[in-house]
């Protein structure tokens, strides 16, 4: 039977959390992270996973009861997410109204505080793939610079996105969910940033970060890398000469790679 300690999921999420950190989306108590487990890792991990405490929630876990996930923790440094996993992540079963603790979350840690908006994520994010198993919160610089940048409008911010790179449109066709700036934490912006990941696997927060899903860490990662990555290029282009790739290339690409685009 393989500890859960020693797991290659630990592991992955671990490094996934001090990759953030690393590349400066992940300073001091900002990033966090919820993975859904399926049958045949919670089967692995069986005898690993025992009711250690209970966790009360006041929002709704409507459509999740009884999944497990592994989260990180509320105030989690990922500058330091390597030294105390145990501490930093846990693994939890979630009831009506309830928290199960099965595994982590040692010393009185307390999962996320951004658990109610990667609850209702991933709730949306099923329902239009079942295989959807991850969520990701971070700041990375750019994306959050383009977003000062850049009008925000949810469209638009996506076609300019599309335009800088003939890959944009193959890696996300789904576009980006954008809203309005609003206060983080466990109020209105969980609901409303589920809302847009019925439609698209990444969210902006303008002036904040970025909440991305997928179906695997690679896939998550990816997305991630590309738009920070291109919203780089859009803050050193702000005096370009050239125009770049026009909305009817983008369609043409999209032809090309056989993608449907969202807009
Ligand atoms: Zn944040």
């Amino acid at each position: 039977m393989t500890k859960f300690s020693d797991s290659v999921l630990l592991e992955e999420a671990k490094k996934t959390c001090h990759y953030f950190w690393q590349s400066g989306w992940g300073e001091f108590h900002a990033g966090n992270l919820s993975y859904l487990l399926d049958e045949v890792e919670l089967a692995k991990f069986s005898s690993d996973f025992t009711l250690k405490r209970e966790i009360p929630v006041t929002f709704s876990t409507e459509g999740l009861a009884g999944r497990v996930f592994l989260v990180t923790r509320s105030g989690a440094v990922f500058r330091k997410i390597l030294q105390n996993p145990e501490e930093d992540f846990g693994v939890i079963r979630v009831r009506n109204g309830y928290l199960e603790v099965l595994w982590g979350f040692a010393n009185d840690q307390r999962p996320t505080s951004e658990l109610s908006a990667h609850l209702q994520c991933h709730s949306k994010r099923l329902a239009a793939n079942d295989k959807n198993r991850l969520v990701l919160h971070c700041h990375p610089t750019y994306t959050i610079a383009m977003t000062f940048a850049h009008q925000l409008d949810q469209q638009k911010f996506t076609e300019t996105l599309w335009r800088l790179n003939s890959e944009c449109v193959l890696v996300f066709p789904d576009g980006l969910g954008l809203l309005p700036w609003m206060v983080c934490g466990d109020g209105a912006i969980g609901a409303e940033t589920a809302k847009k990941m019925k439609d698209h696997r990444i969210v902006i927060w303008p002036y904040h970060g970025m909440f991305a899903s997928g179906e695997s860490f690679d896939e998550v990662i990816g997305l991630i890398e590309t738009i920070e990555k291109n919203a780089q290029i859009y803050m050193l282009t702000q005096q370009a000469l050239n125009p770049g790739i026009q909305t009817e290339q983008v369609r043409e690409l999209a032809k090309a790679f056989e993608v449907e685009m969202y807009y």
